[in-house]
């Protein structure tokens, strides 16, 4: 056993006694003879790692922009009322509360995890409920909910391309018809791209790790979707997982990788059980393992590893770090995964919806694909709408959708938009100027996150919450992104406490370039941009915030003048206070 079993070994004990003790470091580290050190620095990295004891029950509640403006501050109070504990405090009480980023439930906000088991929809009076239950024994699995998002199809019936019937195998077995090169043509002719955010050409990565020799690749599917307000990746694995996982079987069959693994993120665990069952069914149908579908030595299995809360994670090359049971840092690379990846072989890491796209590309063939959307991003697309809106939920649009249809009646039924944050946090914001731009390579690409807000709501407090996200969510191995973002979540305090000057703006700017010039990975690469782009396209908002000038700000402060004025006030009041 190596140091790839580490998460592994890890989250044995944090399930079974609540936290990992000291002992349990130096037992690990023994069994992978890891040094103590480095389990222990491992263990400090993830967020749902504990050292400290806590209750029977964890909770963790969602604290994203989406979930505060659908009545966070209520629910944690009702939490804290109904428990007797704090959050984010140890303590000796049989519930724990922990605040967390996105659960992947923007559709059904305010949303908690407790024991890793979904509640969504929370109020007050349902928190009640549930730590009533939960009291008096009821099973943890019995009450929770029954997540259900809604998947909305648009455009409707023959044109979607995920969002219709499946059949399981039929992707693998019309994949088999060709040879793993014209697999590799036919995704590249497809202009498949990548849909984790980063949108690179999906036939070029497999291709360049196909022609990579090597005697071991793998594919990963990188199931660690952590963009606040995005769901698309949760649903797909919950009702459409056999399209991902013949994705991965193809990428294998291209690529010659006999090994898959699917990273998932740790919120979404209470769905692992039941894609291990489906990967079992692949195996006894002959669709994984050992010559799949009695085409000789095509061998391919997958395992899936449970990640353990860590949003830079969703980045391919921390990833890869936190696979091999390292602290999930993006190293400095001058190479690229499909050469030197998961344990310096050739790897692809690919996204969920990526990788259910290539299986519905060969099932349909890449004419199909190519017959919707735009020159430069053809076919459809998913995105998780959440916010203001009626109908929140997961639509599969067209590329070149423009973005006033889907805040339209057809789809989700906006209120008022006012701001729409698309792609998340690290994404570009939207007025509503800008209501006809489409979502396509041509104009503004989205990830998957979409996010409605309407006028009754403070620009200011969600900028706020994304910057805390930053703050919170850096690695921390470089300054720019480390020290940075946390300036910049000052900045917008002090702009919330009325503080600010026409200067800060100017700072804002030039810090937020910083960051982005000089941060190592993607997270402090687009860590800046809802910021930048707010004070840009809201100048009005910013204008009424800010005084041109301000004359108290711009009184220059002398330390040395303040000290001598503080002296001569002792001097006075000294024989006062003497007598
Ligand atoms: Fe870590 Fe931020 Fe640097 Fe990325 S940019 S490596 S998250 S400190």
């Amino acid at each position: 056993m190596d140091r790839t079993h580490l998460l592994n070994e890890l989250w044995e004990y944090q399930l079974k006694f609540g936290y990992i003790s000291e002992k349990a470091i130096s037992r690990i580290s023994k069994k992978l003879k890891v040094s103590i050190v480095e389990v222990e620095s491992v263990t400090t990295f993830y967020h749902f790692f504990h050292q400290k004891p806590t209750g029977k029950f964890i909770v963790y509640l969602n604290n994203s922009i989406i979930s505060d403006i659908k009545g966070h501050e209520a629910v944690k109070a009702a939490f804290e009322k109904e428990t007797g504990s704090t959050f984010n405090e140890y303590g000796d009480n049989e519930f724990s509360l922990f605040d967390t980023s996105c659960i992947g439930m923007s559709d059904q906000e305010p949303a908690a995890l407790i024991n890793f088991q979904p509640f969504t929809d929370l109020t007050p009076k349902k928190v009640k409920g549930i730590i009533d239950s939960l009291k008096n024994d009821e099973n943890v699995k019995d009450i929770a909910s029954k997540t259900k998002s809604k998947i909305q199809y648009h455009p409707e019936g023959d044109k979607a391309i995920i969002f219709r019937s499946y059949e399981m195998g039929k992707s693998i077995r019309e994949g088999i018809k060709y040879s793993p090169d014209e697999i590799v043509d036919k995704i590249s002719k497809a202009k498949l791209l990548g849909l984790g955010g980063a949108f690179f050409p999906v036939g070029y990565k497999w291709n360049s790790c196909k022609n990579n020799e090597a005697d071991t690749k793998y594919i990963i599917c990188n199931a660690d979707e952590g963009e606040p307000g995005t769901f698309k990746d949760r649903a797909l694995l919950q009702y459409l997982p056999g399209l991902v996982i013949e994705g991965m079987v193809l990428a294998g069959y291209a690529t010659g990788a006999k090994e898959g693994i699917i990273y998932l993120r740790a919120e979404y665990q209470y769905f692992k059980k039941r894609l291990e069952g489906l990967l079992e069914e692949f195996r006894k149908t002959k669709l994984l393992g050992k010559d799949i579908l009695g085409v000789k030595d095509f061998d391919f299995d997958i395992r899936i590893q449970l990640g353990a809360g860590s949003y830079v994670c969703g980045a391919a090359s921390a990833l890869i770090e936190s696979l091999e049971g390292r602290r999930g840092e993006p190293p400095v690379r001058t190479w690229s995964a499909t050469k030197h990846g998961f344990r310096h072989k050739p790897t692809v890491v690919n996204n969920v919806e990526t990788l259910a796209y290539a299986s519905r590309i060969i099932e349909l063939g890449e004419d199909h694909f190519l017959s919707l959307g735009t020159e430069e991003s053809p076919g459809t697309k998913l995105i998780s709408i959440s916010g203001d809106v009626a109908k929140p939920g997961i639509y599969e649009i067209e590329y070149g959708t423009p973005i006033i249809d889907m805040l339209g009646i057809e789809m989700s039924q906006a209120t008022s938009p006012y701001f729409i944050q698309v792609s998340g946090p690290s994404g570009e914001c939207i007025n509503n100027t800008e209501f006809n731009r489409r979502i396509c390579k041509e104009d503004i690409m989205c990830g998957g996150s979409f996010m409605v807000f309407n006028r009754t709501r403070d620009l200011l407090n969600i900028l706020r919450n994304f910057m805390e996200f930053f703050k919170e969510e850096s690695c921390g191995v470089c300054t720019p992104c480390r020290a940075g973002n946390y300036i910049l979540n000052e900045k917008v305090k002090k702009m919330q406490r009325g503080l600010a000057s026409q200067e800060d703006i100017k700072e804002i700017k030039q810090w937020g370039n910083i960051i982005k010039l000089s941060s190592r990975c993607g997270l402090g690469k687009s860590s800046p941009n809802s910021l930048i782009y707010a004070v840009e396209k809201f100048k009005d908002y910013f204008n009424l915030k800010i005084p041109p000038t301000n004359e108290f700000l711009n009184v220059e402060f002398d330390m040395q003048d303040a000290v001598q004025e503080f002296d001569s006030f002792i001097k006075d009041t000294q024989p006062e206070l003497d007598k």
